[in-house]
């Protein structure tokens, strides 16, 4: 079977080798789809941390089952399924507390073990979940937006208030939609005009501001006069997450999605007189990964538009880095196996 393996940084090669062999509470799996997000990108640049390499990547996958045994989801050969690539220890502080996603010891696959850029695949049977409802685009979609699922569980907005995310990445857009669907108002930002317009355009996010000097003043306009009460960074970029704060109402939460790899600082009297509550957000729980599901089977989020960007897999490795420039104008890109 073909594998595409990233051996250091700026290089994947297509390569053979035997089909796996699943072991005990193993399925074997068919990769139908693999998206790719900003940590593959991230890894093949060379400056995605605790990374080492060679690694297969891909962790937003779509699978069919081709081998497995009687298991108690009801699992059979021949459903189309949702990988969960969080794999956790069950036995840690956080894990005992259902913080699964947070994990002492967490191990994602095609991160810190190699994922699923392979044409066949083993995996515990107990990351699966049935989702034949599903297209098999809309599965490999389940693994972001259950970022922004995550997200939200931890801001617990409320129908009458008004949640700012910045970053119009996938990572922002899926929070952005999950919202609006729940009900709540939503306002993106974004330093690039042409994500505001794909924001509106293709998201139906109507609200949309320039991060620029006279963004406060708009997003005040848009709201009421008022800024908003939570704000959501999905950008991981210093400069923004350091001054994500200053568009946070009083008493507001500031919820930090994105990753920035090294120290931020904040201005503690700011901070203060908010009485700001400041939480970060990692990865997702089998919880939000049942909820995205729902929300796709909805109909309501445009995955075929979110998709900007559809390649085959022997023809990957010559478009991946052009997805790391904001040129390609990339959201989504998805690689059929
Ligand atoms: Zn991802
Ligand atoms: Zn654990």
């Amino acid at each position: 079977m073909k594998y595409i393996i990233c051996e250091q940084p700026g290089r994947l090669t297509l390569l053979e080798k035997e089909n796996p062999i699943r072991g005990l509470n193993e399925a074997l799996v068919k990769i139908t789809r693999v998206g790719i997000c900003g940590t593959d990108l991230h890894a093949f640049q060379g400056n995605q941390p605790f990374f080492s390499y060679p690694r297969i990547l891909g962790h937003e996958l779509a699978a069919e089952i081709i081998e497995i045994d009687d298991n108690e989801q009801g699992l059979e050969v021949g459903d189309r399924v949702i990988i969960m690539p969080y794999i956790s220890c069950g036995t840690c502080i956080a894990c005992k507390r259902g913080k699964t996603n947070c994990c002492e010891s967490i191990s994602v696959l095609g991160v810190h073990e190699d994922g699923g850029m392979q044409e066949y695949y083993t995996v515990s049977t107990d990351v699966l979940v049935k989702a034949n409802s599903l297209s098999e685009e809309q599965i490999a979609l389940v693994e972001p937006l259950a970022i922004g699922a995550h997200a939200i569980s931890r801001a617990k907005p409320s129908n009458n208030e008004t949640a700012l995310v910045i970053g119009c990445g996938p990572i922002g857009l899926g929070l952005l939609k999950q919202m609006q669907l729940l009900g709540i108002h939503v306002i993106a930002m974004d330093i690039h005009s042409d994500r505001l317009v794909f924001a509106k355009d293709v998201m139906g996010i109507d609200q949309i501001v320039l991060a620029d000097d006279n963004a406060e003043t708009e997003i005040k306009r848009l709201n009421n006069g008022q800024l908003p009460t939570i704000v959501f960074d999905a950008t991981g970029s210093k400069q923004a997450l350091e001054s994500g704060i200053n568009f946070m109402a009083h008493g507001g939460t500031y919820v930090l999605v994105g990753l920035y790899k090294g120290d931020l600082t904040f201005n503690h009297p700011l901070l203060h007189s908010r009485e700001s509550t400041l939480l970060s957000s990692r990865n997702a729980t089998m919880a939000d990964i049942l909820q995205v599901k729902l929300m796709l089977e909805s109909g309501l989020f445009p995955d075929a538009a979110f998709i900007t960007h559809r390649v085959s897999f022997t023809e990957m490795i010559d478009h991946f880095e052009s997805w790391i420039k904001p040129e390609s104008g990339v959201i989504k890109a998805m690689v059929h196996l």
